[in-house]
């Protein structure tokens, strides 16, 4: 079995609810959000991160991105804007070395510091 949570959950050995899913991607609600939505967007395939990714790769993005803005779409936070995040690495904030992207929304985000 995966040591990897992400690949856990996408595979439904760690149940989790998905907000979508198909083929490629899985999304769920953080455990821990940092705003009224705030959905972690996943491939099913283990990335380890965004710069793992090669130019004969550039579908995995495209995919967690149309996703995340169909979720927006559906959470009704498209209106007011919403913004996603690819953390990259421990200096980037990684902690889940699976790659994600995390759509936050529901509330203004803060300018992001310099
Ligand atoms: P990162 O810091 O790697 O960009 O984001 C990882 C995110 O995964 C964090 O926001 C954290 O709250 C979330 N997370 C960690 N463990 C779990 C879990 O078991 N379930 C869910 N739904 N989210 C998790
Ligand atoms: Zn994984």
């Amino acid at each position: 079995m995966s040591e990897c949570l992400f690949c856990r959950i996408a595979s439904g050995s760690l149940p989790t609810e998905f907000v979508f899913e198909d083929e490629h991607v899985v999304a769920f609600r953080d455990i821990n959000p940092a705003a009224p939505v705030h959905i972690l967007v996943v491939p099913r395939a283990h990335i380890e991160t965004v710069a793992d990714l090669g130019s004969d790769e550039t579908g995995v993005m495209s995919r967690l991105t149309a996703a995340a803005n169909r979720i927006a779409r559906e959470a009704g936070v498209d209106a007011g804007g919403y913004r996603l995040i690819v953390n990259c690495g421990r200096e980037g904030g990684q902690t889940v070395f699976h790659l994600h992207m995390h759509l936050l929304g529901g509330r203004k985000m803060p300018e992001l510091a310099a």
